[in-house]
């Protein structure tokens, strides 16, 4: 069964053959004594790890995959039988045992858990993290600060390593219900950053100090006494396209990567170690849009990573495509259709199906299902998930789609009925999507859905238009609650449990891959511990729950434990 998950070909992290080999030998020896022989290393090598020997502490070793026997955790597996338990031995990138007295070669590193929560590391099965790792300056994550002095601290602890004239900017996964004050930094609180600084939010406005205001004004960008930048061409738009078109000075291709690089980063301090992103607006030129770029250019920083080997967390591709309806050559799609390949790359980046717009109309949709690929769709309201599934339904009845796994995202509005005959056509939902919301029963209806047995996954959609941090997300959904603490959604909330499994477990459905989503042996070792118990912490805790040390593949990737 272990043996089955193996990937053939790990080029993602330097493994060679020989250990590709040896470990293969070793996953077939089954029992964790047997396993241990197998490795050539001696049985009498073999020790419990309760009378194990050597340091609590783990260095950070760089991006290099290392072994490491994890012990004294609260290791929440999520597998069939959700079993908890205390040890996991990570081999060659892969969970070689897990259990409560597994057995490690000497020589293993040990890594004592100190009793903290340990979760599979999360797969975020929707977001814009490469919009996110493409912004212009130096850009900076602030979606687990909670107060503006908080803001204005991380902003001045960056401006000691940004040049003199260089921006620091925080553009899309912002908002300002994170605040208590519920808005965004204003002008004079963001002088005391040493630095010009953009921040234009997801929610809660755009907002520049004294040294952007001075930098923004000549170039045609509004802006008043108090920082605020207004929409539209003479503001917001106009600044952020202001930022782009100096090309060569806030976005080049090391800006570039230097950001993907701190974005992924970042996101695995928050336990996230697979994101599957959905694209963005293609843009040829630079734009003044949040959600545009240039589509066929904006994996570049990320493919650069992947070649230097320094990927900290899993990237997943879908391709946005909108050609328009009444356009039966398919454009763009057609061409993709033909000229790339579906789930290509390797276990740190790789190609995956069309969304979250798939563009054509039905035509585009039968194009989709003719060429055997993944297609995704989001929907905004019920008449769009109506549609949705009856252009489905059009092209199914052609060519079935049953094992396309194909994904309506977002849902905040759906029917039973038109739930039921999307899952008859193998459908699967996403949800999440909610802490920023505002209104009554906003959706998704997460506990109708969760009970009707339809693939159900967990995704976020931030990036652009609101928060990636998964604790937000998990916050809404286990509380019904938006960030300011609004009720949005009663009686529509999941359990904690359920909501860690949609973004776990779950997803594996979603993007297509066993191995990853639950400590298992054989599969992936990607893990997050926690820093407080997600499992019984208060509800307004959860927002606050960050990773103190995450794994991908056995590489320490973020090391945040106080020791
Ligand atoms: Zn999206």
């Amino acid at each position: 069964m272990a043996t089955e998950k193996q990937t053939p070909v790990e080029n993602g992290n330097g493994r060679r053959a020989g250990e590709r080999i040896s470990r293969r030998k070793f996953l077939v020896g089954g029992a964790a004594v047997g396993m241990v022989a197998g490795l050539g290393s001696g049985a009498g090598l073999a020790r419990p790890l309760s009378q194990a020997t050597g340091g609590a502490s783990v260095p950070v070793g760089g991006l290099v995959s290392q072994d490491l026997v994890l012990v004294n955790g609260k290791i929440y597996t999520m597998d069939a039988s959700k079993r908890v338990v205390s040890q996991a031995l990570i081999q060659n990138g892969r969970f070689t045992a897990v259990g409560n007295k597994v057995a490690a070669p000497r020589g293993v590193k040990v890594v004592d858990l100190k009793g903290h929560v340990v979760v599979p590391g999360l797969i975020e099965a929707h977001d814009h993290i490469v919009l996110v790792g493409n912004r212009p300056g130096r850009h900076v994550l602030l979606e687990d600060v909670f107060t503006l002095p908080e803001v204005v601290k991380r902003y001045q602890a960056k401006a000691a390593d940004v040049p003199a004239g260089e921006f620091i900017t925080t553009i899309g996964p912002i908002a300002s219900m994170q605040f208590p004050e519920q808005r965004l930094p204003n002008l004079s609180e963001l002088d005391a950053v040493n630095r010009p600084v953009y921040i234009n939010g997801a929610q809660g406005g755009v907002r520049t100090n004294s040294l952007g205001k001075a930098w923004f004004e000549p170039k045609g960008v509004t802006v008043s006494a108090d920082g605020t930048i207004a929409a539209g061409a003479a503001g917001a738009t106009g600044a952020t396209l202001a930022l782009r078109l100096l090309r060569e000075q806030f976005l080049t291709a090391e800006s570039r990567k230097r950001n993907s690089f701190e974005a992924l980063s970042y996101y695995a301090g928050l336990g996230i170690t697979t994101h599957l992103d959905n694209g963005a607006f293609q843009s040829d030129a630079p734009s003044g849009g949040v959600a545009n770029e240039n589509t066929y250019t904006m994996h570049n920083p990320f493919l650069a990573l992947d070649a230097e080997k320094r990927m900290p967390a899993r990237l997943r591709i879908n391709y946005l495509h909108q050609d328009p309806p009444n356009d039966p050559t398919l454009p763009t799609l057609s061409q993709r259709l033909r000229n790339s390949f579906p789930f290509f790359g390797n276990d740190w980046i790789r190609s995956g199906g069309i969304g979250e717009f798939t563009g054509g109309g039905v035509n585009g949709l039968r194009a989709i299902a003719a060429a055997g690929w993944r297609a995704e769709d989001h929907t905004l309201n019920l008449a769009s998930f109506q549609s949705l599934v009856e252009s489905r339904e059009m092209v199914h009845a052609q060519i079935p789609i049953t094992n396309l796994r194909w994904v309506i995202s977002h849902v905040p509005q759906v029917t039973p009925e038109l739930v039921n005959r999307f899952k008859a056509m193998g459908g699967g939902l996403l949800v999440g999507w909610g802490p920023l919301r505002t209104g009554m029963d906003v959706g998704p209806a997460y506990r109708m859905l969760f009970d009707n047995g339809i693939h159900l996954g967990y995704h976020s959609d931030g990036g652009d238009i609101t928060v990636i941090n998964p604790w937000l997300n998990f916050y809404t959904m286990i509380t019904g609650r938006n960030l300011k603490g609004d009720v949005i959604n009663a009686g529509q909330t999941l359990t904690r449990s359920e909501t860690l499994w949609l973004a776990t477990a779950a997803n594996k459905w979603f993007i297509e891959e066993d191995d990853l989503g639950s400590i298992e042996v054989g599969n992936h070792a990607d893990v997050a511990v926690l820093d407080r118990d997600y499992f019984t912490v208060p509800e307004e805790d959860i927002k606050h729950v960050r990773s103190i040390l995450t794994i991908v593949g056995g590489k320490i990737v973020n090391d945040a434990r106080v020791l």
